[in-house]
């Protein structure tokens, strides 16, 4: 038999509720799993009886396995493949960062140590976006809430994790209820995250993006837009058709409006595609009006996938220019991207069991980015 696990919330209060057991007990249980990943459910104590067959018959601690982590040689990041109980593998990646140094072209803020916890909702992706490594593995699982926040648990044994970014593996957005039932987790005890420090990157679910502002108000949104018209998106990102660019920003406005904050714009620079100065102009003008940051990321080939070339830095730097000077919109370049996956959904790997992963020695930390 599956068992769920702990950080299955709906699940576990709903099986509380029918036993009769009060749900206060649930925290509790949470954080001695967090101190105690490997625990057995004798060990925690003060609980009523009754919730210990209970938790043997239909729970474990955890249901993912950590199989290995890899950390990149000057430490910054390290890379945790995580096997689910159906046998299927993800990635989360662990991004370490002091303010104080301002890497990666931030400046030095005060703060300190901090990480930045990568995770994954879906095994795979459906988007098919044509130039990620993930889309071109096709779909083939939607996470369990429990799933997800098990890679908070996991990475917390490595670091303590200040901030979550659904940027790893799959469209956050295509598994909502997951979404929402791991972020509303997240954000209770015993983890206690601000939805500040939470964010969904999306390519533009418009109805999941209308939703997510009532369900979870002031989550960080980071939309992959990655071009400035219907047409061109299309082209790098199919599932675009489903959702026009127009009722897209028609969206983005509405949440504005109601988040009053930033949205991040993620934006691949893909040589010849999207990365002229015409492309730039068209870009500044549909979001002048909005408060957007722009992550300009240069594209990172992916072995024999890459139907792309890397825009040159001379590009980059004046699609940047133009972004800034003409239309003055906050706009960062990623310095070492395509592998920065703090900078575009889904860069993880397209083949996690021969371990085919970006390279987490390079990636960078969304607390780089001007939130
Ligand atoms: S970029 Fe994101 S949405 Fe697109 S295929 Fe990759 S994981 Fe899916």
């Amino acid at each position: 038999m599956a068992y769920r696990s702990i950080f299955d919330g709906t699940e576990l209060r709903a099986e509380f509720e029918k036993s009769g057991i009060n749900t206060r007990f649930i925290p509790s249980i949470w954080k001695h799993v967090l101190q105690n990943p490997n625990c057995k459910w004798e060990e925690i104590p003060s609980l009523p009886s009754t919730v210990y067959p209970l938790l043997n018959s239909k729970f474990k601690p955890l249901t993912s396995t950590l199989c290995s982590v890899t950390d990149s040689t000057d430490g910054v990041t390290s890379k945790l493949l995580l096997q689910l109980q159906s046998g299927a593998f993800v990635e989360a990646v662990i991004m370490r960062y002091d303010t104080r140094l301002g890497r990666y072209g931030g400046k030095p803020r005060p703060g300190g140590p901090r990480s930045t916890l990568c995770v994954s909702s879906q095994v795979g992706c459906k988007m098919g976006c044509k130039f990620c490594a993930t889309g071109s593995m096709g779909f083939k699982n939607n996470l369990l809430a429990g799933e997800i926040v098990e890679q908070l648990v996991h990475a917390s044994c490595i670091s303590n994790i200040r901030n979550i970014v659904f940027m790893g593996m799959g469209e956050p957005l295509n598994n909502y209820m997951a979404l929402v039932e791991a972020i509303r987790t997240m954000t209770r005890s015993p983890f206690q995250l601000s939805p500040r420090r939470v964010t969904v990157s999306t390519v533009g679910i418009i109805h999941a993006i209308n939703k997510l502002q009532y369900d979870i108000p002031n989550l960080n949104l980071a939309v992959s837009l990655h071009a400035p018209v219907q047409d061109i998106r299309c082209q790098i990102m199919p599932a675009a058709r489903a959702f026009p660019l127009e009722k897209l920003m028609d969206a983005l406005r509405v949440y504005q409006n109601n988040s009053q904050q930033k949205i991040f714009i993620e934006y691949i620079m893909l040589d010849g595609v999207n990365d002229e100065e015409q492309h730039a102009h068209q870009l500044g003008k549909l979001l002048e009006t909005f408060e957007v940051v722009v992550n300009l990321i240069p594209f990172n080939p992916i072995g024999d996938l890459s139907r792309f070339r890397t825009s040159s830095e001379v590009k980059v730097n004046s699609f940047q220019k133009v972004l800034r000077s003409t239309y003055n919109i906050r706009t960062t370049v990623r310095k070492q991207m395509g592998q920065d996956i703090s900078g575009a959904c889904g860069q993880l790997a397209v083949n996690l069991q021969e371990k085919i992963c970006t390279s987490a020695d390079r990636l960078a930390d969304i607390e780089d980015l001007p939130l």
